[in-house]
């Protein structure tokens, strides 16, 4: 293929000249979305969606140059027409498609099926050759309906209120916060965020997407402010003085992991959420069969059980690091 070339530094497209998600400085950097194993710092111009350009330039510096497109909108690169559209992941996250010659290439970045309520949905794309992660491409990996575990978590956060403890829940700070904290009944009682969550939140409200209110987890706040309060935060962001002042808590997690438990991948925690921002194995073949491809590119995950299936099922396939 003309269009794509899978290079150690990032998917290459030669005609347009530019990487994919490059993980080494380069001139022209085309970001999928603003997580740090995806948008990384140092790239000489970075080109993502306007929906995801201000978390981008808060993670990465405010002197980066960044251009943007709309869900969509095309632009010419030497004769390759670049567009973005809505992959699910997270807010302003995209699928890149190439078309060049007659030819088209989609690669996915990380996505999902389900409609998240923040995220703009899936847009699903016909194409020759299709780019997909394969973060959770084991059968095992099912999500239950999205509203059940948004109900399990209330419910959890007002057990937690009625025993005197404190509920904190984990979650990435860009994404998997922002949807944990869309679907908390604000009613419950206070919502406090951990500052780096925050931050991406005021972001958030700032592009016009509504968020119940919330609080920066703060050094003046007291024992008494977190009475029956939700906090969110990353992973292992909470420790020492601060927990001392939130005892009694519990902890939960929410995360595709928290499946299967992998102590490699799902932080401990009381009680586990299945929420994830990827697709699962039913996600992920509905992907491969919505798109038409007739080569299928597996990448990050299980691409080796990924790749045999596909296969069995007639698909040309490659795995690409
Ligand atoms: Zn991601
Ligand atoms: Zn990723």
């Amino acid at each position: 293929m003309a269009l794509l070339e899978f290079r150690p530094v990032g998917i290459y497209c030669p005609p347009a000249d530019v990487y994919i998600d490059p993980t080494r400085k380069v001139s022209r950097a085309v970001i999928t979305h603003g997580h740090s194993d995806h948008a990384r710092r140092g790239m000489d111009a970075y080109l993502c969606t306007d929906l995801a350009e201000p978390t981008l330039r808060h993670r990465l510096g405010p002197k980066v140059r960044t251009q943007s497109l709309t869900y969509g909108q095309t632009i010419d690169l030497n004769g390759v027409k670049l567009s973005f559209h809505p992959a699910g992941h997270i807010l302003g996250s995209a699928q890149v498609r190439l078309e060049y010659r007659g030819e088209v290439a989609v690669i996915t970045g990380d996505y999902k099926l389900d409609d998240d309520g923040l995220s703009t949905p899936f847009e699903p794309l016909a194409c020759q050759h299709f780019v997909t992660e394969t973060t959770f491409a084991l059968p095992l990996y099912h999500w239950p309906p999205q509203t059940e575990v948004y109900a399990a978590i209330n419910d959890w956060w007002r057990r937690n209120q009625e025993m005197g403890k404190v509920s904190i829940l984990m979650g990435y700070s860009l994404g998997k916060s922002q949807r944990i904290l869309k679907h908390l009944v604000a009613d419950i009682g206070p919502i406090f965020c951990h500052p780096s969550i925050e931050a991406v939140n005021e972001i958030v409200r700032q592009q016009g997407f509504e968020l119940p209110p919330s609080r920066p987890l703060e050094p003046q706040l007291q024992r008494e402010d977190f009475h029956g309060a939700m906090i969110i935060a990353p992973p292992g962001a909470l420790r020492g003085e601060w927990l001392d002042r939130i005892e009694p808590f519990t902890t939960g997690a929410c995360s595709g992991w928290s499946l299967t438990r992998q102590p490699k991948f799902a932080p401990k925690a009381d009680r586990h959420f299945v929420l994830s921002d990827h697709a699962d194995w039913a996600g992920l073949n509905r992907a491969v069969q919505l798109t038409g491809a007739e080569h299928i590119y597996v990448t990050h995950g299980f691409t080796e059980v990924f790749h045999r299936w596909l296969e069995g099922r007639g698909h040309q396939v490659s795995s690409v690091a």
